[in-house]
């Protein structure tokens, strides 16, 4: 099959390295010039909004995926084609904007913090007064790995965070004092079959994610996360790979947001999974039957972050993604994956790894 995939970063690539070992072609759409993906198939080089390229990628191609959720959906509704676009739209549409995103949290029962929208100084006054401090506001649009966010612990900074966010519609959030994050991966193919991985432990700093841990040893949490991904694969009519990331706060999970696309703190699935999540995307919007999602051993992801130390390519016993990206300070370059026997084993890992890289 010719999957067309728009946006050919690091996860594109791994996206189009899967659906090749699968036997399908990829072929990218990407503004980039030498784009991380360009190693898995060929690029058109367009801007994201431009139809006529997204067009001629949906001509040729049997169905169309995305690798990044800022995708302009007004682009991809305007295209004139019978090429399915998976995940659907609405998922996509839903995950744009973080007040739609909290309101289908809250249409189906799955429990978040407490927000308010923002669209003026005063309403952030009246955010203050109804959710209390501290709050994090946050840009509704175009937000990614802690841009777009101020955190406010006194009154006194509401005239600073609107300064500085204002000029975008906001949303201020409670601070939650979490006990850490999880995320929980499910995948969904467009006959309703659903598959899950277990919960990874994700660790950030300065709001980019930097280790993830899997499986995480809590049944109960497990199973309510699988709870909360089932209700938005069905309720989405969803085909492909959904990610969830959640505060763990005591027995409670509290949604943060959702990606309809894979996920940073899957890439562990690569080698730590029977099937990676990855391959079950690919093979999720290819219409085909989802691969065992049990994972093998222990796994650690440690990303790369601003650089690659030579040091890091020495390291044994692992697996070092280098996605041929420049440096730049706070940009993902790779990532080192470890699967260990235990869960001991592995954290002693993912210390000594950090150490390293960081
Ligand atoms: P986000 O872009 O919303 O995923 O935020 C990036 C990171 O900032 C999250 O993974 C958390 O570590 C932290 N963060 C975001 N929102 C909150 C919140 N309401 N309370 C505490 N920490 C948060």
């Amino acid at each position: 099959m010719r999957i067309g995939i728009i946006g050919a970063g690091q996860l594109g690539q791994m996206l189009g390295f899967a659906a090749r070992r699968l036997g399908h072609e990829c072929y990218f759409l990407d503004p980039s010039d030498e784009p991380p993906a360009a190693k898995a198939g060929p690029v058109v080089q367009a801007a994201f909004d431009d139809v006529v390229a997204l067009s001629v990628l949906a001509e040729k191609c049997d169905v169309l995926t995305y690798e990044f959720e800022n995708v302009p959906v007004a682009a991809l509704e305007e295209i004139d084609t019978d090429t399915p676009i998976y995940p659907p739209l609405d998922a996509l549409r839903r995950a744009q904007d973080r007040l739609s995103e909290k309101q289908l949290f809250e249409e189906l029962g799955i429990p978040l913090p407490k927000y308010y929208a923002v669209d003026s100084a005063d309403d952030l006054a009246a955010a203050v007064e109804t959710i209390g401090l501290p709050l994090v506001v946050k840009t509704r649009r175009l937000g990614y790995d802690g841009k777009g966010q101020f955190v406010l612990r006194d009154a006194d900074q509401i005239d600073d965070a609107w300064a500085e966010l204002g000029g975008s519609n906001l949303i201020a959030e409670q601070w939650v004092n979490f006990d850490y994050e999880v995320s929980a991966i499910g995948v969904r193919n467009a006959d309703g079959e659903i598959v899950h991985y277990c919960l990874s432990h994700n660790e950030h700093a300065e709001g980019i994610l930097r280790t993830s841990r899997a499986p995480v040893d809590n049944a109960a949490l497990a199973a309510r996360a699988s709870e909360y991904m089932q209700k938005m694969l069905q309720h989405l009519g969803y085909v492909g790979t959904l990610a969830l990331e959640l505060f763990v706060v005591g027995d409670e999970l509290l949604a943060n947001e959702f990606a309809p696309r894979v996920h940073n703190s899957g890439h562990w699935t690569i080698e730590g999974a029977e099937t990676s999540q990855f391959a079950n995307h690919i093979l999720a919007v290819a219409g085909e039957q989802p691969g065992s999602t049990a994972n093998i051993g222990h796994a650690g992801m440690v990303n790369l972050i601003g650089r690659i130390p030579a040091a890091a390519r020495e390291i044994e016993d692992v697996a070092l993604h280098d996605y041929g990206k420049s440096e730049r300070p706070g940009r993902k370059l790779g990532h080192i994956t470890v699967v260990a026997e235990t869960a001991a084993k592995r954290d002693a890992r993912v210390e000594d790894i950090s150490a390293i890289v960081t």
